[in-house]
């Protein structure tokens, strides 16, 4: 074959991926695919083929360029039959819609989560009859705006962090409040440094306290109300009332903790390291 006779020193062929000449293989097709000269001029059909399917990492879409020189490398596929192209057209077009549709659903059934918790909590704190009667009677397009919007407002109300507001006023004004001195007299102390503020709410667990704590706090409320007070006709009146009742005492008990969590970080003493005592000390309870 006179055609792949080297002609001249650059047209001398090597492959640049394996480094055969023309003489090692005399059948192979060979390609130069960009704008590179000399040694890297020309490149195997089969070699840059190989090349090529390990950059693209199975996606046969993906454009790939010479190292070197950066000219893309021109790919012609061969024409296939109609049936092909739609069946592809069809196919980027699934891909494209999955990830909405996906997001639709699961936005829809978290939408229909919230409708069904806000008419269970309906019920919950009117009273089963009365929960029904309501709803029954109420506006279609209320309730499917209005229902939803009840676990939205028990979000946003858990996530005011009142105890902390009340907690730093405290702090600030601990000589004005002699009654609050009075059930928590570690406060009056001062503390003899201020301790590194640790940041609730950053992470997802505490997201997840909040989420559990807000969408319980109806049943909560309902316990509470029937456990103190008992004697209040009203189911909404007695679940209120349980609701305040509860939310006050978790407030003082978190109050307290937290300040002893303050007091505690804020009067801690490192000590000093004593080589033969060490040992002992730890032994004793
Ligand atoms: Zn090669
Ligand atoms: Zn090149």
């Amino acid at each position: 074959m006179s055609f792949s006779r080297p002609q001249d020193v650059d047209d001398r062929r090597a492959c640049w991926v394996c480094f055969a000449s023309e003489e090692d293989d005399s059948e192979a097709s060979w390609v130069q695919p960009c704008r590179c000269r000399g040694s890297a001029k020309w490149v195997h059909q089969n070699c840059l083929q190989r090349w090529i399917d390990e950059k693209q990492r199975g996606n046969s879409t993906t454009k790939v360029s010479c190292p070197q020189c950066n000219t893309e490398y021109i790919i012609i596929f061969p024409k296939l039959g109609p049936l092909f192209y739609i069946l592809e057209l069809a196919d980027r077009i699934i891909n494209r819609m999955c990830p909405f549709v996906a997001g639709g659903i699961f936005l829809g059934s978290v939408y229909w989560t919230a409708v069904t918790y806000g008419a269970v909590t309906i019920m919950q704190v009117l009273g089963h009859k009365e929960g029904l009667n309501m709803m029954e009677r109420a506006d279609p397009l209320f309730l499917l705006i209005g229902l939803p919007t009840i676990s939205v407002f028990l979000i946003l109300g858990k996530m005011v962090r009142w105890e902390d507001y009340i907690l730093r006023l405290w702090r600030k004004h601990s000589s004005k409040l002699p009654l609050l001195n009075y059930f928590f007299p570690d406060g009056v102390t001062r503390p003899s440094r201020i301790p590194a503020d640790t940041i609730p709410l950053s992470d997802p667990i505490s997201a997840t306290r909040v989420l559990c704590g807000a969408l319980i706090l109806p049943t909560v409320a309902t316990i509470f109300g029937k456990l103190l007070f008992g004697s209040v006709q009203s189911n909404f009146q007695r679940t209120l009332l349980g609701g305040v009742a509860f939310i006050t005492m978790k407030g003082v008990l978190k109050i307290y903790y937290k300040q002893q969590q303050f007091l505690r970080q804020a009067n801690r003493v490192i000590h000093d390291y004593k080589e033969e005592t060490q040992p002992q000390q730890q032994l004793q309870p």
